[in-house]
């Protein structure tokens, strides 16, 4: 099975998808732990492309592009293979946050979708896992975290988060067959509950 995780700054994705990990695992499953921009030899080279250089070293198409093009190293050289021998694949991220933070400006979740397409033949996950957090508590988090440097692009706003957030939501919304919305408040152990909950009839 292939699981992704998704939300916004904060909203706890790494922790959980560790301690998910952790819980598949004392079941007897074999579990691949991934991310995106990464997850291969080659997208993680992407990845240090996307992540330096500051905001303004590539321009959206340019960099929707990279994004993609990390993705379809990441299927093809990580995920695939991992699921072909029948492993769970656990993914900090996938094509929706391109479609989230990527598609939402000059270009649209159509052509996010169609690079996809093109990138990685439209390969979906099995679920994706929406974490949810109201604004203030992640973006508290986030400072408490790292500072406000975190960001990947300096002077992304409260606008700019709350409009990443709709977008998730919208997903939820149109495609439920897919996306499941999880409460990511409280205690780490009972957000880690809720998404064993979210899997049970995918589990062994
Ligand atoms: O939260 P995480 O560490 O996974 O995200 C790293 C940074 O990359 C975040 O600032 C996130 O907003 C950004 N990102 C992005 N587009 C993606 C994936 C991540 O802008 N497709």
């Amino acid at each position: 099975r292939f699981i992704s995780l998704e939300g916004g700054e904060g909203a706890g994705k790494s922790t959980q998808l560790r301690a998910l990990a952790a819980a598949l695992r004392a079941r007897g499953v074999e579990v691949v732990e991934t991310r995106e921009p990464g997850g291969s030899e080659g997208a993680e080279a992407i990845r240090a492309l996307l992540l330096t250089g500051g905001a303004d070293r590539w321009n959206p198409r340019a960099e929707a592009l990279l994004f993609a093009a990390a993705r379809a190293d990441h299927v093809e050289k990580t995920i695939r293979p991992a699921l072909d021998r029948g492993a769970w694949v656990l993914s900090d991220r996938f094509l929706d946050s391109s479609r989230a933070y990527q598609g939402m400006g000059e270009l649209t979740d159509a052509d996010i979708l169609a690079l996809h397409r093109i990138g990685s033949e439209g390969f979906l996950p099995d679920r994706t896992l929406f974490l949810t957090l109201p604004e203030e508590e992640s973006s508290a988090r986030t400072r408490s975290r790292d500072g406000e440097a975190s960001d990947r692009i300096g002077g992304r706003d409260r606008a700019f988060h709350l409009a990443v957030a709709a977008a998730f939501a919208r997903f939820v919304r149109e495609e439920p067959d897919r996306f499941l919305a999880i409460d990511a408040s409280g205690a780490a152990e009972v957000v880690t509950g809720r998404l064993l909950i979210a899997l049970q009839d995918l589990l062994p």
